[in-house]
Formats: structure tokens, C-alpha cells, sequence
């Protein structure tokens, strides 16, 4: 356990995360110190004592292990009244950001590849200095200094905000919105899976009910967005393609007729487990004027699938890929997991080496995360996570190899409890990249979102964002659909 005592609130959350990076197997308690009590039996490695006088001008720490002062230290920042933008390089939150990272790097002597930034988001600074007008070089400078990130990190960042800011071209006039369903079923659940989503046998003769429901929330929302530009379309879950062609067919349907489906740049339909994938609901799926949809290996390796509870095999996956090119689909993402239990580097270039036979238009590296809901969290409590320079090395394996099949990155995000403090990218060729996945990230426009756990977002003039969400319990949202579907209209209204 590492022990944090600060003298302020303040920044709990950021120096949690922060030294959490460094220790991501450790249990991590920030506190204002004499608020609470440490249990006698914890084992406590490190403790951290923060003075944070940012009015005057300074922050310092006290690093204690076993009871010594192993070091002290004290950096300058601005003080609070003048520190106009959280993103300042020397305000308080980034000084003491560096801070720790200074000692921390010291203790365990790890480098992080994204040094102090612990966000969701990265790309969003180098995109916001970009639309601001700093060159290239600017903003490396600013990241480095800043952040401490890596030269690697600062350059990918770079150069996904400007792909990132030529896809959305045409989309941040304040007239587009993009539209959203959630379809929370699956063949099976897998091992790591920590989405509310289900396997379908349990819900056998209610999901055309549930289907009802979204009608529900079409009808409601329909009429408020017809003077607006609907710029994306993104049916995801779960996995949709767990729906029957019938099923499928009256969700687009309801969809087209209901909402300007004219100017739509991209109608992606995830597909993701092959074997939900049938050549009856590709061709649904095309007639209905699908341009892009997923087919997910997350391994090209048997015992792999077997060991995360895939419930399909790699020659499914392969077979699934290929009815997809013959139903007419030429915008197909594919789906990888790195540091994948058991799996070492020479997994990651053979899965790498097989996707590259199949030539995806898109590949969205994800790394493992490990969160408490999912089955694969007791793999991990009994045998470990996969070590931060294997999966370093995997990055670059993934990495080298989308670039080497013609696939530059085009977004990114972070989760936490993410395997080696990492990143999720997105990588796609020529125009075959996901607006809809970029307007996410970039929150750059409206997002209807409909169906159980999904959360919409409403963009307002000078970039306030509201968010709403409906119950992600399946059988909570049909209940309060059915009596009330105007929570959407009501949120837009
Ligand atoms: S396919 Fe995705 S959503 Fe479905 S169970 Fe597996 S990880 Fe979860």
C-alpha cells in the first residue's frame, strides 16, 4: 500500500492517479493526514507527506519508507490567484504533478511514456494548441516541459491531432450531431469484458421489447433534430450483430425514416465477436446503407480466445473477415488486445503477422484493462500483470505492424487500470478512419445517445458540455422507457 498525506484536498484526485501509474498493483490512499487511520495490519511500502503552499509559491514532500526520510523536495510554481488555466505549465496542479513524478521516477525507476498526464484524453492538448496556432514545435516543447511526456507520446500526439483535425472538417459548425445506439447483448461474456452487456440467451423473447424501447426513444427524439445535420451513425454494445437480420433490419429502418440520414458521412454497426456474424446480416446490413462495421480478433491465437472466454475460434474470425469483403464491405475495423493473459511478444507479432494477410481498412490497438467487474480480474490477482517493458515492446510490435499494412494513427484514449499505464489507438488507411470514435474523443459535437447504459452528450456554444445517461441496467431502462421515453427529448429540449 502506498500512503499519500496531503495538508489540502485539493489535487486528490491527480496525485491518486499519478502515483497509481507508478503502482498499478499497489492499493493507493490519499488523505488529509490525521482524517483517518491506517489499519495495523497494512503493509504500507511508501509514504508520501505533501505540504502544498501553492499561495506561497511552492510545493514540497517528504518521501518516508520504513519510518526514514528517504528524500525531501520543493519546486517553485505560480501562485494560485495567477494561475489562470489548470493547463499552465507552472501552475500548482502541474508543478506538483512534476514533483511527484520526480521522486517517483527516482523510486521505482520507471519512466512513464506519458509522464504526468494521467487523462483519458491526451491528444485534446495537442489538438487545443494546434487550433490555437503553435507549431509543431511549440507544442513538443510545451508536452515535454510540462508533462515530462516521452518524445514518442509528444510525437503520436502531434501527429494524430492533425489527422484528427482534417477528418473533422465539415462537422464543428455547431449544425451537426451524431447518433448513438446501444445494443447490450452478446453471444457470451467474455473474461475481461466490463461492460454492462449480456449474453443474449438470457434475454430470449425480449429483445424485441427492448428494440420497442428504443423506437420509443426515436419517436421522442426524432422531430427535435430535424434541422440538424446528422454527421455519424454508431450502433454499438455489446454486439449488435447478436441481433436476428429481422431485428436488424427494423432498427435501421426506424432509424432512416426517422432521422435525415442524408448528409451521414459514416453508419458503423459493430460486429465484433465472428461468430454473431452471419452472411444473412451482412447483407441486411449493407442493403441498409452500413458503410463500416468491426470483426474483432483480439488474438489470432486458439489458446489465447479460449483462455479470455471468446467462445470462438481464429478461423471463425478469418472466415467472418471474408464474408464481410463478400457481402461488399470495404471499411473494416479490426480489434487487438495487448498484454492478453499468457501472451508474450511473439504472440503480439504473430497475431500482428496473421491480421496483416487479411488487410483491415482500420486496426484499433487496445491494451488490457483490468477492472474489478470483469472475470479476468481474479486471473490477474493469482498470477500477475504483464510486465511494463513486454508491453511496451508489444506497443511498438502493434504499432510498427499497422503502420508497415499502410494504417496511420488517427485517435487515441487511455482508460484506467490500463496494462502498463498505456493507450488504446486507432490506426486506419487513406479516408477509412471512424468520425464518430474522433467526435467522442474531441467532444466536438451533440451525441444522441439511445438504449440502456448509454450517455448523451450535449454540446452547448463556448464548449459547456451536459451529459445524461440511461440506466445501464436492461430490464431498469425497459421499465422506465415504457412508461417515460422523453428523457432524451427532454435533455435536447
Ligand atoms: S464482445 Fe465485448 S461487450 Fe461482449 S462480452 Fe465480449 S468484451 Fe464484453
Amino acid at each position: 500500500m502506498i500512503i499519500v498525506y496531503t495538508d489540502k484536498e485539493k489535487y486528490f484526485y491527480d496525485i491518486h492517479s499519478l502515483v497509481k501509474s507508478f503502482y498499478p498493483e499497489e492499493d493507493v490512499l490519499v488523505f488529509v493526514k490525521g482524517s483517518r487511520q491506517i489499519p495495523e495490519d497494512a503493509n504500507v511500502i511508501l509514504t508520501i507527506d505533501m505540504t502544498l503552499a501553492w499561495d506561497e509559491g511552492h510545493i514540497s514532500a517528504d518521501f518516508i519508507r520504513d519510518g526514514s526520510l528517504v528524500k525531501s523536495l520543493s519546486m517553485d510554481c505560480i501562485r494560485e490567484s495567477e494561475a489562470y488555466s489548470a493547463d499552465m505549465t507552472d501552475s500548482p496542479k502541474n508543478v506538483l504533478k512534476r514533483l511527484l513524478y520526480t521522486v517517483l521516477n527516482e523510486e521505482t525507476g520507471k519512466d512513464l511514456p506519458w509522464g504526468t498526464l494521467t487523462g483519458i484524453r491526451p491528444v485534446k492538448i495537442a489538438m487545443h494548441r494546434l487550433l490555437g496556432g503553435d507549431s509543431d514545435i511549440q507544442i513538443r516543447d510545451y508536452m515535454k516541459k510540462t508533462y515530462i511526456c516521452s518524445d514518442e507520446k509528444t510525437d503520436l500526439s502531434i501527429e494524430i491531432a492533425h489527422r484528427e483535425n482534417r477528418l473533422l472538417e465539415g462537422t464543428t459548425d455547431g449544425k451537426g450531431y451524431s447518433l448513438y445506439v446501444n445494443i447490450p447483448f452478446c453471444p457470451t461474456r467474455c473474461a475481461y469484458c466490463s461492460f454492462m452487456s449480456s449474453p443474449i440467451g438470457l434475454w430470449k423473447g425480449k429483445v424485441d421489447d427492448y428494440l420497442d424501447c428504443i423506437k420509443k426513444e426515436i419517436d421522442e427524439t426524432a422531430p427535435l433534430f430535424k434541422d440538424k445535420r446528422l454527421d455519424s451513425i454508431y450502433i454499438g454494445g455489446g454486439t449488435p450483430t447478436t441481433l436476428e437480420p429481422y431485428q436488424l433490419e427494423k432498427l435501421i429502418g426506424w432509424i432512416k425514416d426517422s432521422y435525415d440520414t442524408s448528409y451521414s458521412r459514416e453508419f458503423t454497426i459493430e460486429s465484433g465477436r465472428p461468430d454473431s456474424i452471419t452472411m444473412d446480416k451482412l447483407k441486411v446490413m449493407k442493403k441498409g446503407g452500413v458503410t463500416r462495421i468491426s470483426v474483432n480478433p483480439q488474438t489470432m491465437r486458439d489458446r489465447t480466445l479460449e483462455l479470455i472466454g471468446r467462445h470462438h475460434s481464429v478461423q471463425q474470425t478469418i472466415d467472418s473477415f471474408y464474408m464481410a469483403r463478400e457481402a461488399g464491405f470495404d471499411h473494416i475495423n479490426m480489434d487487438i488486445i495487448l498484454g492478453l493473459p499468457g501472451e508474450e511478444l511473439s504472440d503480439v507479432q504473430y497475431t500482428m503477422d496473421e491480421i496483416a494477410k487479411l488487410r483491415p481498412d482500420e486496426l484499433t490497438v487496445h491494451s488490457l484493462a483490468i477492472k474489478r467487474a470483469s472475470r479476468l480480474y481474479d486471473y490477474v490477482a493469482d498470477h500477475g500483470l504483464a510486465g511494463m517493458d513486454t508491453t511496451s515492446a508489444m506497443m511498438k510490435v502493434a504499432e510498427d505492424g499497422a503502420r508497415s499494412m499502410g494504417l496511420g494513427p488517427y485517435y487515441l484514449y487511455r482508460q484506467k487500470n490500463i496494462s502498463g499505464n498505456f493507450e488504446n489507438t486507432g490506426y486506419g488507411r487513406g479516408d477509412k478512419m471512424c468520425l464518430y470514435n474522433i467526435i467522442t474523443m474531441e467532444e466536438t459535437q451533440s451525441i444522441l445517445a439511445l438504449g440502456s447504459g448509454s450517455v448523451s452528450k450535449r454540446i452547448f456554444e463556448g464548449s459547456r458540455i451536459e451529459r445524461k445517461g440511461n440506466p445501464k441496467d436492461v430490464k431498469l431502462y425497459m421499465e422506465n422507457t415504457s412508461s417515460d421515453p422523453s428523457v432524451m427529448r427532454d435533455f435536447f429540449s
